[in-house]
């Protein structure tokens, strides 16, 4: 077994950080390093799948949770709209692989994506 992963460490509390919001199989945190005003995680609680096309392959309906949930911390945290962001691979700059979608909101109005 490779280690858990720090999202894991988090989920069963032995990381501090504070969970937003849960659903039944994904939850939401605050981002340690928010690269927007809003920025939140929604990661899906197993850490069987690496990124999200695994995810999709493997469990569309946890893709769809995880993209439901995004959809309802935008709603609490920021005015509703956001951009969801599933960095896929180191080259994309991906670090941790247990799959995430970053929710970035709040005050993007610019048409960059970065
Ligand atoms: P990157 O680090 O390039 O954003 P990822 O897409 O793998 O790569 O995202 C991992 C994210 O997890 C980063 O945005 C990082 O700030 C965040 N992160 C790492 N450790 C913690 C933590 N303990 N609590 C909250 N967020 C964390």
């Amino acid at each position: 077994m490779s280690e858990p992963s720090i999202f894991t460490r988090i989920l069963q509390g032995e990381i501090p950080a504070e969970i937003v919001a849960e659903t039944e199989n994904a939850f939401a945190i605050r981002d340690i390093a928010p690269q927007a005003p809003v920025h939140l995680l929604v990661i899906p609680k197993t850490a069987q799948y690496r990124n999200v096309v695994e995810l999709a392959a493997g469990d569309p309906e946890l893709l769809t949770e995880v993209i439901g949930l995004a959809n309802s911390v935008a709603a609490e945290h920021a005015d509703g709209d956001f951009r969801l962001i599933f960095n896929t691979g180191e080259g994309a700059g991906q670090t941790v692989f247990h799959v995430h979608a970053h929710v970035l909101a709040g005050g993007l109005n610019e048409k960059s994506l970065g």
